[in-house]
């Protein structure tokens, strides 16, 4: 008897889903865009040529997984007075060559909350990084845009860093010089949890969220970072295990 027992809870342990994806929450609900779609620009000034044609590749990345109502939309050149403004509803993305030398990118996120909807979500890469849209593939070169675009668009969307398994949103021991330019399985899962839904087009009203499948973790304050109250830095290092 005590062998079938054992037996019907390993069965039990191997049948339950395994997820590792991590996602914002605030209020107890995931932190997600409301009608499981986003509008993306790019700074003109900053981002031209192959790296706008990186970007869209990066966006239809997320917007083509099956089982996923997300969608990203390239809205093109920003109409933004300021880029770097979080604050004024427009998502951009941006090369800033005045951000410390911490890291690739970070993502722009206009807090505090005041419900679990996102509104605006601003991508910032280091222009103090060499980067590439050209995939080189080598240890320690140029960093490959596209790869951190994919990176931060999931934080755009509401994942955050995982450690446990192989995922885009997993920087152990991560070297963006090698391209990465399709999700894991994981990142997939992630995404589907957020905005479950089938089919191509515009996105649609998230449904009620589930329980999540993982603690929320606070983002740790990033010292020398914030500017100012309204915005909590997200940087994406090498190694780096915070979000
Ligand atoms: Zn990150």
């Amino acid at each position: 008897m005590r062998r079938a027992i054992l037996a019907a809870a390993l069965v039990l342990a191997f049948s339950l889903p395994a997820r590792s994806y991590v996602y914002e929450t605030w209020g107890g609900s995931p932190v997600r865009w409301p009608n499981a779609m986003a509008t993306v620009y790019h700074d003109p000034a900053t981002i031209q040529g192959a790296y706008v044609t990186e970007l869209k590749a990066a966006l239809a990345v997320w917007s083509n997984v099956s089982g996923s109502a997300f969608r990203f939309t390239h809205g093109g050149s920003s109409p933004s007075a300021n880029v770097k403004d979080s604050n004024n509803g427009i998502t951009d993305v941006y090369i800033d060559p005045t951000l410390p030398p911490f890291g690739y990118a970070v993502t722009m996120v206009n807090t505090p909350y005041t419900s679990a909807d996102i509104t605006e979500r601003d991508i910032a890469f280091n222009g103090n990084v060499t980067w590439t849209t050209s995939a080189t593939n080598q240890a320690g070169g140029p960093v490959d845009f596209r790869t951190v675009a994919i990176h931060e668009l999931g934080h755009v969307l509401g994942l955050l860093h995982e450690s446990s398994k192989t995922s885009v949103m997993n920087v152990s021991g991560w070297d963006p010089a090698f391209a990465r330019h399709s999700l894991e399985v994981d990142d997939m899962d992630g995404v589907r949890f957020l905005y479950p839904g089938t089919g191509p087009g515009p996105g649609r009203r998230h449904a009620p969220p589930r329980p999540p499948p993982a603690a929320p973790r606070p983002a740790p304050p990033l010292p020398g970072l914030r500017r100012d109250r309204q915005h909590r830095f997200r940087a994406c290092n090498r190694g780096s295990q915070s979000s």
